[in-house]
């Protein structure tokens, strides 16, 4: 879809300078969760744009993403000060490493990647699939949505980032559809990992979310 403008549902705090931001669905948009939208808001007068990964299990009143962002950032950080009824522009969706009903969902996750994350996992609980999340994380996002989802049945495994994913992969079968979503230097440990417990990693569905901030 071109880029449109839509509205603010409600940002929450979902862990330590991280916010799920939910938007009002433009019409006509639909996407699946672990597609990416870009969004733009203004800043000293200009449009930023960024990327962002859907973080809900679908998109059909609202959208929502997740997003770490710092004192830094330009687009993060004012994304993160917008309130309920404030504008934004969507662009989007973009990206094929989504979800498409696969009956176990394996996803590696580094930091907001976890939006992903969860919103993969529960798509395929809400279908009767499977799920196994894996998320590398000293300061973990969302974890409420993480412990609703291990209640409801889907493994949920915590890596500090001082750890490689081997133990986390340990108790995998090896036929579940795996997904990977973070920044550069997370999706390529986890792709090494992947290889390494002999998973076809041409078959994973990974999305980079570019450099890693410094
Ligand atoms: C396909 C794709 C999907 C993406 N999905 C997501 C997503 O779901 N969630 C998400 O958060 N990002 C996602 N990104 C990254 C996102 O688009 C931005 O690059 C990122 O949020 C930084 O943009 P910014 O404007 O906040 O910071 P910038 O202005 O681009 O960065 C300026 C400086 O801010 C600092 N900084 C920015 N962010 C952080 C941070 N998180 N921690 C520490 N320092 C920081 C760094 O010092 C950086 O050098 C995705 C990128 C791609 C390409």
């Amino acid at each position: 879809m071109d880029q449109t403008e839509t509205t603010v549902v409600a940002v929450h705090s979902v862990g330590t300078d991280a916010v799920a931001l939910e938007l009002a669905t433009p019409e006509g948009f639909s996407a699946l969760p672990g597609q990416f939208v870009r969004l733009g808001v203004e800043v000293d007068g200009e449009v930023e744009s960024r990327f962002y990964t859907l973080s809900s299990p679908d998109a059909d009143d609202t959208l929502e993403v997740t997003l770490t962002y710092d004192p830094e950032s330009v687009v993060g950080k004012r994304l993160a000060g917008l309130e309920v009824e404030d504008t934004v522009t969507v662009a989007g969706p973009f990206g094929d490493a989504h979800y498409d009903g696969e009956p176990h969902a394996l996803v590696l996750a580094g930091g907001p990647g976890v939006g992903a994350a969860v919103g993969i996992a529960e798509r395929a609980l809400s279908e009767g699939n499977d799920a196994t999340v894996v998320y590398r994380d000293d300061d973990p996002l969302h974890e409420s949505r993480l412990s609703t989802l291990s209640e409801a049945g889907a493994t949920v495994t915590l890596v500090s980032t001082d750890e490689n994913l081997t133990r986390a992969l340990a108790e995998t079968a090896g036929d579940e559809q795996a997904f990977v979503y973070g920044f550069a230097d997370f999706v390529e440990q986890a792709t090494e990992a992947l290889a390494e417990h002999g998973f076809d990693t041409d078959a994973a569905k990974v999305e980079s979310f570019g450099p890693a901030p410094e």
